[in-house]
Formats: C-alpha cells, sequence, structure tokens
C-alpha cells in the first residue's frame, strides 16, 4: 500500500484528485476570503479559488521526463560497479583507469559521458572538473587527490542565467571498512543510483533550453566524509555563485526488498538553517518561522512539482535534515547558506549497503545491483528533471520581502523588489500549524499587497511568475518596523 492514499496532504495526491481535494478543503476558505476582498480596495487581485494552487502545466516536461530511461540508468549503475572498488583512496593512476578498476577510472568514464551528451547537443554542455588535494585525516591515510565531475547547460537568458539549479550524486563508494580499496565495493545503490539520476538528468534536459542554468554534479570523497562536496560548496560560496537550489540524490535505489514502498521517495530538509545567525534564531524564537527554511521552501515545492507532473512516484517530505546516525553531502551546501535537499528511498535495507559482499547464515550482503529497482530510480529521475525544468524556466524568487510591522494592526501589508522576468506575483499563505501552503492571492500589478488577514495567524510568502506561469520558490518575509 502506498503513502498516498487520502487527501491528508493536499499536494501529495495525483494532480484530478488535488482539485477535488482542494474543492473539499478549501472551499469555504475560498468563499469566506471572497467576501473578506471585497473590502481590500484599490489592490489589483485576480479572482481567487483552488485552481490557483496548482501548477501551471508546462507540455515540455511530460516530454522531458518521458524520455528519462530505466534502460539507461541501469546501464550506467552497472558500469559503475564494474569499476570494483570505487573508494576515494582507491587506484587512480594511468594503469588502473585503463584496467577500468577503482576510482580514477569511474571518473574518467563519467567526464566521458558528460562529453557524449554533449556532442549530442551541439556542445550545449561545458565538461568541468573540480579538482584538489585532502590532506590526511581520519579516513584518508595519505594527502589524496579529489575530483568532482560536472557539467553546465548554460542559462539561455543572458539576464538570468546566472541563477543556478544543482543536481548531485556521489560516485564513490566503500564495503564494511572505509579504509579497504582492494575488495568489491558496488555502491550500486549507495550511491551509483544518485550518479545514474545526474547524468540522466544531463542527458535528457540538455536538449532543451532554460533560462537559468542547470548544473549536473558527481561527487567524491562523500563516504570519507563530505570532502568532495565541501570542497564544491565552498568554492560556489568563494565565487559568488548564486545557486538557488541542490537536489541531493543519495540512495535512491528502491531497494526490492519487501518492506520497500516504491511508490514514494523521501525528501529531507534542514528546518533551522545552518548558518542561522544568534539574532536569527531569536526572531524564529518569538515569531515562529521554524519549518520555513529555503531547503524547506525547496522541499514543497517538489512536492508541489511531483503533484502537477505525474512522475509515478509520490514525494514524501521528512522535516528533518537527515535519517539517524546518517549524513550527506546536501550538508556540505546547507553549511555554505544554500537551499539543498536530500532524496531517498523510503525504506534503507542496511544489509545491502555499506558492506563486503558475502552471504552468511543464508542473508545476501552487499550494495549489489540484482537489489536496485531502475524503474524507481527512473521515476526519481523524472522528479528531479521535473523539479529543475520547472525552477530553471520560473523567475527568481522576489527579493527583499517584507511584512510591515510600523503599526500593531490586524490587516497585513507584504512590499518586494520587483523581478527580472516576473509577469505578476503572488501572496501565498498557511495557518502556522499546518505543513504545506493552502491560499493564493496574485497580484497582477505592483510589489505590494495588503491583505485582510492577521499575520499573527499566518505564515506568508510571496514568489514570482513568468507570463507562461512558471512559479519560483517561495520567499517568506522579515518583518520590517
Ligand atoms: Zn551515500
Amino acid at each position: 500500500m502506498g503513502y498516498l492514499e487520502n487527501c491528508g496532504s493536499l499536494q501529495d495526491v495525483p494532480r484530478e484528485q488535488n482539485v477535488a481535494c482542494g474543492i473539499a478543503l478549501i472551499g469555504a476558505w475560498t468563499l469566506a476570503f471572497g467576501i473578506l476582498c471585497s473590502l481590500c480596495g484599490g489592490q489589483q487581485f485576480a479572482a481567487q479559488g483552488p485552481e490557483a494552487q496548482l501548477r501551471t502545466f508546462d507540455q515540455r516536461i511530460p516530454t522531458i521526463m518521458k524520455q528519462v530511461s530505466a534502460e539507461r540508468i541501469q546501464q550506467t549503475i552497472e558500469k559503475l560497479v564494474s569499476f570494483g572498488n570505487r573508494s576515494t583512496i582507491s587506484a587512480q593512476d594511468e594503469e588502473s583507469i585503463k584496467a577500468g578498476k577503482g576510482i580514477g577510472a569511474a571518473r574518467e568514464w563519467i567526464k566521458a559521458q558528460f562529453a557524449v551528451y554533449s556532442k549530442d547537443c551541439g556542445g550545449c554542455l561545458e565538461v568541468k572538473t573540480d579538482e584538489f588535494v585532502e590532506q590526511p585525516g581520519e579516513r584518508i591515510p595519505k594527502a589524496t587527490k579529489i575530483t568532482n565531475v560536472y557539467a553546465v547547460l548554460r542559462g539561455s537568458d543572458q539576464a538570468q542565467a546566472n541563477r543556478i539549479m544543482l543536481v548531485s550524486g556521489h560516485y564513490d563508494s566503500r564495503n564494511s571498512d572505509t579504509l579497504n580499496t582492494t575488495d568489491p565495493a558496488p555502491g550500486a545503490n549507495d550511491d551509483a543510483s544518485g550518479t545514474a539520476v545526474s547524468l540522466e538528468c544531463a542527458r535528457v534536459l540538455s536538449k532543451y533550453k532554460f533560462p537559468a542554468t542547470i548544473i549536473f554534479l558527481t561527487v567524491a570523497g562523500e563516504e570519507q566524509g563530505l570532502n568532495g562536496s565541501r570542497h564544491f560548496a565552498q568554492m560556489a560560496k568563494q565565487q559568488g555563485w548564486k545557486i538557488e537550489a541542490v537536489l541531493n540524490n543519495d540512495i535512491v535505489g528502491g531497494d526490492r526488498g519487501q518492506e520497500q514502498d516504491d511508490t514514494v521517495v523521501r525528501v529531507f530538509s534542514e528546518g533551522i538553517p545552518a548558518v542561522a545567525t544568534d539574532a536569527d534564531i531569536k526572531r524564529l524564537r518569538a515569531l515562529g518561522g521554524e519549518s520555513d527554511s529555503p531547503s524547506r521552501e525547496l522541499a514543497r515545492y517538489i512536492v508541489e512539482v511531483r503533484s502537477t507532473y505525474s512522475a509515478g512516484v509520490g514525494a514524501v517530505p521528512v522535516f528533518r535534515l537527515d535519517r539517524y546516525l546518517r549524513g550527506g553531502d546536501h550538508y556540505s551546501f546547507n553549511e555554505q547558506g544554500f537551499a539543498a535537499v536530500r532524496f531517498t528511498e523510503f525504506r534503507e535495507d542496511y544489509n545491502h549497503q555499506h558492506q563486503n559482499v558475502r552471504t552468511e547464515n543464508g542473508i545476501e550482503y552487499g550494495d549489489l545491483p540484482k537489489f536496485v529497482n531502475f524503474d524507481y530510480v527512473a521515476r526519481v529521475a523524472r522528479l528531479n528533471a521535473a523539479t529543475l525544468a520547472s525552477l530553471a524556466s520560473a523567475p527568481a524568487a522576489p527579493a527583499n520581502v517584507k511584512i510591515l510591522t510600523k503599526n500593531l494592526e490586524n490587516d497585513t501589508t507584504l512590499t518586494w523588489d520587483p523581478v527580472a522576468g516576473a509577469a505578476t506575483y503572488e501572496v501565498i499563505w498557511r495557518r502556522t500549524e499546518v505543513p504545506d501552503w493552502e491560499q493564493v492571492q496574485t497580484v497582477n500589478t505592483g510589489t505590494r499587497a495588503t491583505l485582510k488577514l492577521s499575520k499573527d495567524n499566518v505564515i506568508f510568502a510571496v514568489r514570482s511568475l513568468d507570463s507562461a506561469g512558471h512559479r519560483s520558490l517561495p520567499m517568506v518575509p522579515e518583518p520590517e518596523r
């Protein structure tokens, strides 16, 4: 049985059902607001209804999703497994690369794949590496070269090409011993599956043009301590990259164990941002907003994308940074202040992760391709591709969003700066105790809205729309006195 049983979460059901649920759930609300809004005077508001909650249907996106191939993903995962042991500290000398063994061979193969995709789109991808030497540490016995491999699909709109959406997986692997470099470490699920998502998104999305830039990243060093992603995120921060969203896919193989629910994928997001200052935390204590970090807005956005474009897999947002006792590359980006989430299968089988390949008491251990559900990985890749396409098609989120708190008053006024490429804006809100956005008000003119709603009772955000209706990530306001 799947997670998608009822209308409990308005956005976690198929689109058709969503309309019905929306009407049932917020019909009364809409009526009430309609009456209130007749008092709004002077605001250029469009008509409002449950339909307004649904994202605009972009015909390109189902076409993009259709091209994601489970067979291609299977080939990628099996190829990565064929390198034997992809430990970050395994061989990367010329001879091993030629023999097709070790992390060096994996790295060169990934580079070559990106190059093939680029050739197929007339050189539309820039294939790059981020290479550095990690000094010895707990899991790195001697100074080791670590290489992240990535491809850049530059945005087609010069005014927006500096905005970046990023998808990532880690191509290194491990077995029972983090320091072992000789015995098999197939890492089919952890994380050839995530690497395959990044590569497949590159292959498919490179056939299209988007106003903003998309980066397809594969990192090493994850199993030794997130070394690769940390270096990459720090570089991005130092160079002033405007990364708006990071989709980290780690263990998205949909292990074929009996208890798996292959109808859903989990999306983990931090609550209080890693970079929150003391002043931020003080404000969160006073006014709430613990569940409105940029990463959490990204998680909500993914759920909305899922409810608009059927990827064949549901998105279950998990409101925590990660699972117990585990970590991942999205941390590295969070620590530099970027919005980043983690996709992981619904139920993990720990016999098939970080294990030497063996059979003991009739139980099979090891992260082998036969435990991976390639069709599931393809569905997760479709959700990633749809999210990247939506975000890279949409304008940036409004900046400098303020909620005016000069006087004690029951109405709420929001202001924001105009956004390049935005045709309209939407004010969205929800009651403080519910997880998902509930209501929307379109603002057709200007960058200011006054609503007959008390800011004390709801959480607000503002998002931008282009003329085709692509929506940006929401931006929650800061109080202005
Ligand atoms: Zn992993």
